[in-house]
């Protein structure tokens, strides 16, 4: 069963216990890794209370970061 959890942090909420790996829902885009989480917020954010500190230990793809050169 899904558990949703919020980073006080972030405020993004992860769904952990999915089959594949938890998925974090964005506040605008689909919902996507620890690993994107992590390189969109949290590595700017860096405060204790961050629930998504292991993100930093995933891999994030290219496409996880923000690239404002990509046409979109
Ligand atoms: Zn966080």
């Amino acid at each position: 069963m899904a558990a949703p959890q919020t980073c006080p942090m972030c405020g993004v909420k992860i769904l952990v216990g999915i089959v594949g790996g938890d998925r974090v829902l964005f506040s605008a885009g689909p919902p996507g890794t620890r690993a994107r989480l992590y390189a969109r917020v949290c590595r700017y954010v860096d405060k204790p209370g961050c629930i998504n500190k292991d993100g930093g230990s995933q891999t994030a793809s290219p496409n996880d970061y923000y690239n404002p050169d990509l046409p979109r």
